[in-house]
């Protein structure tokens, strides 16, 4: 089709995104999709051909490229091959897929847990499996897009609240007529800002008001918690979540997305969702490589110190800089720009001086609310969060930022 020579919508939304990323790249203000070359250990990675320290990654405790991960990996190609026989219903399902789910089901101490190709497949697929038409599904104003998606997907009436704000939580609930099926959803560190969910509020109102809960821990599993167990632990509460959503692809090095839940829950999914039932099975190297990084995170408890300490290095040396990091508490640290500009110009000078940055400009957060999105791992060393944190400061003086 020439797109020069229709006029319609879609070729409209084609050129405006065109034009926009045409400015970007001409003045070289264009920073997505840059390939790592190679990984040089620790927290260090090759782009473009310059070793960066790695400032960007999901990897919070530090395991791509963990020997002991890497191995298993290695060893389920070797028994499996590189892809399964189909979808986990029918032929494609594998002993490691049995594994797995046990280990992730003793990991957060449920009954059972299941698990689907992608963190972003898992919360579209079970949202659009548990509510429907007549019910409510409730969502945190800076929930995740995959939730979002699953919300608007399922046909449920979609209720929003304002960002980790209680009330407006339990003004929802209360919108909700009564005997209707209710959900409520929400991240436990939010992606693009780094704070915590009111945790015991949310699991207080929900019990009040017979909902049902669901918690994402993307941001929180291997994070929060002194073992790494994620948002129950961090609070010292045991199993208060109905649906306990995660990805097998930011602290676990491998992909996939995960539910631990009570049986019933699980077996009701492993029936009933249509990602689980429509879609490959995880193939043998990640769900072996994400199966062994659970036992890794048990037996290098080190890690989990390591991040807390490096975190608290990074987000108060930044502060003290005079940067504002938001609400963070998390490895997620916002660096708040305001304007997009000033985090394009920002992130053009830490790569050039070796610090591997993102920034996350409008659409993703609001106009204005512009920033560097680090973040810190359990694998960098202090001297290296310093020195990252110097060229930060020197971006920031050079924008009149700070
Ligand atoms: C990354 C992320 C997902 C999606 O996980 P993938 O496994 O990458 O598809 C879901 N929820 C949140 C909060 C995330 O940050």
């Amino acid at each position: 089709m020439d797109l020069e020579k229709i006029d319609d919508a879609i070729s409209q939304r084609v050129q405006a995104m065109k034009n926009r990323l045409e400015g970007l790249r001409k003045s070289d203000l264009y920073y997505y999709n840059l390939p790592v070359q190679e990984l040089k250990g620790g927290a260090r990675v090759i782009v473009n051909g310059n070793e960066m320290g790695m400032y960007a990654s999901y990897s919070y405790l530090g395991l791509v490229g963990h020997p002991r991960i890497n191995a298993a990996a290695i060893a389920a190609i070797e028994r499996f091959g590189s892809g399964t026989h189909g979808v986990r219903t029918l032929a494609g399902s594998l002993t490691i897929h049995k594994e797995l789910e046990e280990t992730i089901a003793e990991f957060k101490g449920t009954e059972a847990a299941i698990t689907y190709s992608s963190g972003y497949a898992t919360n579209l697929s079970v949202i659009s499996s548990l509510v429907g038409r007549g019910d409510y599904v409730i969502s945190d104003k800076l929930n995740h897009a995959s939730i979002v998606d699953g919300c608007l997907m399922s046909g449920a009436k979609f209720l929003r609240f304002r960002h980790n704000d209680m009330e407006a939580l339990e003004d929802r609930l209360k919108q909700v007529p009564n005997g209707a099926a209710k959900l409520v959803v929400s991240d436990a560190v939010f992606s693009m800002d780094g704070d915590i969910i009111d945790f015991p509020k949310t699991v207080e109102l929900c019990r009040k008001y017979n909902a049902w809960l669901m918690i994402d821990e993307a941001h929180s599993l291997g994070v929060l918690g002194n073992t790494g167990r994620g948002i129950e632990e961090h609070f010292g509460m045991k199993d208060v979540i109905d649906i306990k959503m995660g990805t097998l692809s930011k602290t676990i090095p491998s992909v996939g997305g995960y539910i631990a839940g009570k049986f019933d829950l699980i077996d009701y999914l492993r029936h009933v969702s249509r990602a689980y039932i429509f879609s490959a099975a995880l193939p043998p190297a990640q769900a072996a490589a994400a199966n062994a990084a659970f036992k890794v995170i048990l037996d290098e408890p080190w890690r989990i110190e390591k991040l807390t300490t490096n975190t608290k290095q990074f987000i108060g040396g930044l502060q003290e800089r005079g940067f504002d990091t938001m609400l963070t508490e998390t490895a997620i640290v916002p660096v708040l720009c305001g304007s997009d500009e000033v985090a394009f110009a920002m992130t053009g000078t830490a790569h050039q001086s070796g610090v591997f940055v993102l920034p996350v400009v409008s659409p993703a957060v609001p106009p204005g609310l512009a920033r560097l999105r680090a973040t810190v791992t359990a694998a960098h060393e202090p001297d290296e969060i310093d020195y990252a944190m110097n060229v930060i400061e020197e971006a920031g003086r050079q924008v009149d930022l700070i």
